[in-house]
């Protein structure tokens, strides 16, 4: 009965923890590393083709990324998660193998031209569908028997679609432990997902710690109201309101106040206007959200739909799937919404929309998600003048806002409220998915606050289950720095225009003595280069 740390071990990304017990060995989450990650994760310490079953959270690809790998590798057991997980999945995990196959090709094409060797994709199409092949959805709820010794319930924990907490029991040896994993969990009050639910039993916890050292505070932002004000003013001015979005649980917040907006008819003076989501994998996301309706909208969505409305849909609403439906959005005069991915404006359609309307002074571009360092979507939020699309600069000149949203994680009063809810006393907490001194921070709380045993695990941490013994702590290893050859480059560069010019100098001491007409020739070659050259203020 042992747990091993792999994946989102003092980081937020990359969740994967292994489970041994009864002989079967079962993954928690297999997700991909996203962003600048400070540690390297241990390799899986058994075989990708030894592992019975995985277990997921939710579809996030920092939680189910790496399941078309596993395939890839071997894996030959069975994944078992939600219904509205399962169905997030088949578009999400094709999706990111998409991305992998046009990466490699987009490598590929200059490794051809330069002879250098082809790059392999991390997966294809084909493991990804391998993957979705193996999926075995369950009810929320629902005790599933893994084998023998070994049960799993599904818990809604309110934070996407889909999303639960797992708890496992096992009996090894007639040795009883149970463990739950929470998964992320999510905030209160969200649009359309439940609060999260409370377990109330467990010897072991495994917590996230995403938001373990921030309070959301206490006062919720009128959403409605202010993205009311957003787009009055901007159709006053005969603009587009264009907003980057994430195609997956972002999108359909979007539509779900809109579709308040609109039946409210908070904006008498533009009632008809448009909505545009163009985005193919938001449309299929949110014909996933419509279909799973039943089991995993809240108490207000429900009523909704038991009035016959879908909460997601409202007239208006143009959703435009092929390419030249994304182009056709832009000859319309109209102000209208325009919601597009990707969320940070790094890829995707969504560059196209701002390329017509970043230097338009009455568009506004709206950002509802949290925008990285170093991407478009930071850099326009900054307050940047112009910027490059398609190779062409263009002017800033529409209205940047913020839609400060509500987070999809608890902050740390939620996630202790979460925990607060157990009311066996827990022999240990183990805090993951959280930046390297959060997690600490966290663990740290939870021993004070709560009084149980707590500790943030490095990637390849385990513990005796059995015992309640931490093996190890695991090791943090640091990510290799990447190196910069670019700046090394032109430095040589540099260096090799210098050499040329001493040669040069060499070459022409040399030339004395020659017949003048060669040397007219030669100094009138020197000056044509040099006026080339000689940047002029
Ligand atoms: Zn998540």
């Amino acid at each position: 009965m042992k747990l091993t740390f792999i994946g989102a071990a003092h980081e937020v990304t990359g969740s994967c923890h292994l489970l041994e017990a009864n002989g079967k060995k079962i993954l928690i989450d297999c997700g991909m590393e996203q962003g600048p990650d400070l540690y390297e994760n241990q390799k899986l310490p058994v075989a990708e083709g030894d592992v019975d079953f995985i277990l997921l959270t939710h579809a996030h690809i920092d939680h189910s990324g790496l399941i078309p790998l596993m395939c890839k590798h071997g894996f030959k057991g069975e994944i078992v998660t939600t219904f509205a997980t399962a169905d997030l999945c088949n578009i999400m995990l094709r999706d990111s193998a998409h991305i992998q196959e046009f990466e490699a090709e987009w490598r590929n094409r200059k490794a051809r031209r330069s002879g250098k060797e082809l790059y392999e994709p991390l997966y294809t199409t084909q493991d990804a569908i391998d993957a979705i092949a193996k999926i075995s959805p369950c009810d929320y709820g629902q005790k599933v028997e893994l084998s023998s010794g070994i049960q799993v319930r599904f818990t809604d924990i309110g934070h996407l679609l889909g999303s639960a907490s797992i708890e496992i029991w096992i009996t090894e040896d007639d040795v009883e432990k149970k463990i739950v994993f929470s998964g992320d969990v999510g905030n209160v009050e969200q649009p359309i997902l439940k609060n999260p639910t409370i377990t109330k039993e467990a010897d072991y916890v495994v917590i996230e710690s995403t938001y373990g050292d921030r309070l959301h505070g206490e006062e919720r932002p009128d959403y409605l109201g202010e993205f009311t004000r957003i787009l009055r003013e901007t159709f006053s001015r005969g603009g587009n309101v264009v907003i980057p979005s994430f195609a997956v649980g972002r999108t359909q917040e979007i539509l779900y106040f809109i579709r308040e907006i609109k039946e409210k008819n908070l904006l008498p003076d533009f009632a008809g206007f448009e909505v545009y989501v163009d985005s193919p994998l938001a449309i299929e996301a949110t014909n996933v959200f419509t279909k799973n309706g039943r089991s995993c909208f809240d108490e207000d969505a429900m009523k909704i739909v038991a009035s016959g409305v879908n909460p997601l849909v409202f007239p208006g609403l143009k959703l435009s799937v092929t390419s030249e439906d994304s182009k056709l959005i832009n000859f319309d005069t109209q102000p209208k919404v325009i919601v597009s991915a990707s969320g940070m404006c790094e890829a995707g359609r969504i560059r196209h929309h701002l390329k017509h309307n970043l230097w338009r002074p009455e568009s506004t571009i709206l950002f509802v998600g949290y925008q990285s360092v170093g991407t478009l979507g930071r850099k326009l939020i900054d307050g940047a003048t112009e910027v490059k699309l398609f190779g062409e600069t263009i002017e800033v000149a529409a209205q940047i806002e913020t839609l400060k949203g509500i987070s999809g994680h608890a902050d740390k009063a939620g996630l202790l409220d979460w925990l607060k809810g157990f009311e066996s006393k827990i022999q240990h907490v183990f805090v993951v998915h959280g930046e390297d001194r959060v997690t600490d921070m966290f663990a740290q709380a939870i021993e004070e606050e709560l009084g149980w045993n707590a500790f943030a695990p490095y990637s390849g941490g385990c513990v005796d289950l059995r015992t309640n013994t931490i093996l190890s702590k695991g090791i943090p290893v640091a990510k290799k720095k990447e190196q910069k050859p670019v700046k090394v480059r032109s430095e040589n560069a540099f260096n090799r225009l210098v050499l040329a010019c001493k040669r040069l100098m060499t070459v022409v001491m040399k030339c004395e003595g020659m017949a003048n007409k060669d040397l007219a020739k030669f100094e009138g070659q020197i000056q044509n280069l040099v006026d080339k050259w000689d940047v002029k203020d």
